[in-house]
């Protein structure tokens, strides 16, 4: 698996939605791409804050670009 690769996938993959195998590949990515794990790390704390800030289980139009963007924002800081 490649950074590409790795970017295609990486959705279903903090979604527990993907293969067993895929998952293998992905974390023997992971242990050698420093870059894509760090990105999986904000990824899934972005997730954690998005589901804090919305526990309707419903996100109103727009919530989860407006939570990234001030994260980006964050980031950039
Ligand atoms: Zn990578």
């Amino acid at each position: 698996m490649d950074c590409e690769k790795f970017a295609a996938v990486v959705y279903e993959y903090l979604d527990s939605e993907i293969a067993y195998e895929v998952k293998i590949e992905i974390h023997e990515h992971l242990s050698r791409c420093p870059g894509c794990d760090s990105a999986v790390e904000f990824e899934r704390r972005m997730k954690v804050l998005i589901a804090k800030a919305c526990q309707c289980g419903d996100c109103p139009e727009g919530l989860e670009e407006r939570v990234l963007r001030a994260l980006q924002e964050a980031s950039e800081a």
